[in-house]
C-alpha cells in the first residue's frame, strides 16, 4: 500500500491519516478530476530536482480549463506544494500526484461543486518493472478503442477518462501481457494506457501526431527534442498496427513509464526482440536530462 508521511490537501500539509474526503464527493461518483504525474530525480551533481514541473502544472491548469473547473489556487501555489510535499516526506526522488476535483455539494452531474486540490508524493520505481526496462515488455493491441475526439477531451488528463485505460490494462494483464496499446476509432495506433508510443523504422523515429486521440505527453515532447539533439530524424504521422509489427524498434514514453522498450507486440517479435540502438540512445539521453547531466536542458529541472 502507498504510504506517505504528509499529503498537501487544500492548501495545508496534513498527516497521511487525515487526508480524507467525504463519500459524497462528486468526483468519486462521476470521475470529474484532473491530475498530473510528475517525477523528481536525484541529480548527478548532488541534490534533487523535479522534471518539467512548470509544464506539468500548466497542463493541470489547462486540463481544468477544458473541464470548466476553477482551481482555488494559482499555478505557483501548486508548484510550491509539489516541492513542499517532496521535502515533507524526505523524498530525494519520487512520483508526485497532484489532483483537482469537484468536492461535496450537489449530486447533479453538472454541478460545479467547490474544487478540492491535493498533492501527494511517494517513491515509485520502474512502472513496467525493472526487467521490462532492461529487456523490453510484451504488449497487446487492445480490443478497447482509445478516446474519440468527438466525445472526450484528449488534451486533458481527466480521471474519468481512465476507465478506458483501466479496461485496456486489465484486458492485457489478464491475457498475460505487460501493457496495452490502444488504436483510435479509425484503427490507427494511438497510445498506451498511460504512455505515448514511438516506432523506429530504418533509423526514423515516428509517433502519432497530436491530431490523433493522444495526450500531449511531456515525456513525448522531451523525446522529440532529445531526438533532434541527437540528429535522429522524426516524423509525427499516423501508422497502422501492422506497421508497428514491422518496426525495427518500439517503445513507450510517459512520466511513470519513462522510456520503456517493447520487445513484442501481439506475439510478433519487434526487431531483434530486445531494446534497439535508437531506443537505447533516446533512453540514455532521457536519463541524462532528468539527472542533470545534460547542460542543454537545465531549464527542465526545478532543484529542491
Ligand atoms: C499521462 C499520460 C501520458 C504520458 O504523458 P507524460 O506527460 O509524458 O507523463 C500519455 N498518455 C496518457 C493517456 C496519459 O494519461
Amino acid at each position: 500500500m502507498i504510504k506517505a508521511d504528509r499529503i498537501w490537501l487544500d492548501g495545508k500539509l496534513v498527516a497521511f491519516e487525515d487526508a480524507k474526503v467525504h463519500v459524497l464527493t462528486h468526483a468519486l461518483h462521476y470521475g470529474i478530476g484532473v491530475f498530473e504525474g510528475i517525477r523528481a530525480y536525484e541529480q548527478a551533481g548532488g541534490g534533487s530536482a523535479v522534471f518539467r514541473l512548470r509544464e506539468h502544472i500548466q497542463r493541470l491548469f489547462d486540463s481544468a480549463r477544458i473541464m470548466l473547473m476553477d482551481l482555488p489556487f494559482a499555478p505557483g501555489d501548486v508548484e510550491r506544494a509539489c516541492v513542499d510535499v517532496l521535502k515533507a516526506n524526505g523524498l530525494k526522488a519520487g512520483y508526485i500526484r497532484p489532483l483537482a476535483f469537484f468536492g461535496t455539494g450537489s449530486m447533479g452531474v453538472g454541478a460545479p461543486n467547490p474544487v478540492q486540490v491535493l498533492v501527494a508524493a511517494w517513491p515509485w520505481g520502474a512502472y513496467l518493472s525493472e526487467e521490462g526496462m532492461a529487456k523490453g515488455i510484451r504488449a497487446k493491441v487492445s480490443s478497447i478503442a482509445r478516446l474519440h475526439i468527438g466525445g472526450q477531451m484528449v488534451r486533458a488528463k481527466v480521471s474519468g477518462q481512465y476507465v478506458n485505460s483501466f479496461l485496456a490494462t486489465r484486458e492485457a494483464a489478464l491475457a498475460g501481457y505487460d501493457e496495452a496499446i490502444l488504436l483510435d476509432a479509425d484503427g490507427y495506433v494511438a497510445e498506451g494506457s498511460g504512455e505515448n508510443v514511438f516506432i523506429v523504422k530504418n533509423g526514423v523515429l515516428q509517433t502519432p501526431p497530436l491530431s490523433s486521440p493522444v495526450l500531449d505527453g511531456i515525456t513525448r515532447n522531451a523525446v522529440l527534442r532529445l531526438a533532434a539533439d541527437l540528429g535522429i530524424p522524426v516524423k509525427e504521422e499516423k501508422f497502422t498496427r501492422d506497421t508497428a509489427y514491422l518496426a525495427d524498434e518500439l517503445f513507450l514514453t510517459g512520466t511513470a513509464a519513462e522510456v520503456t522498450p517493447v520487445r513484442e507486440l501481439d506475439n510478433r517479435r519487434i526487431g531483434k526482440g530486445e531494446p534497439g540502438p535508437v531506443t537505447k540512445r533516446i533512453s540514455e539521453a532521457f536519463f541524462k536530462a532528468v539527472g542533470g547531466e545534460d547542460p542543454k536542458h537545465r531549464e527542465w529541472l526545478t532543484p529542491y
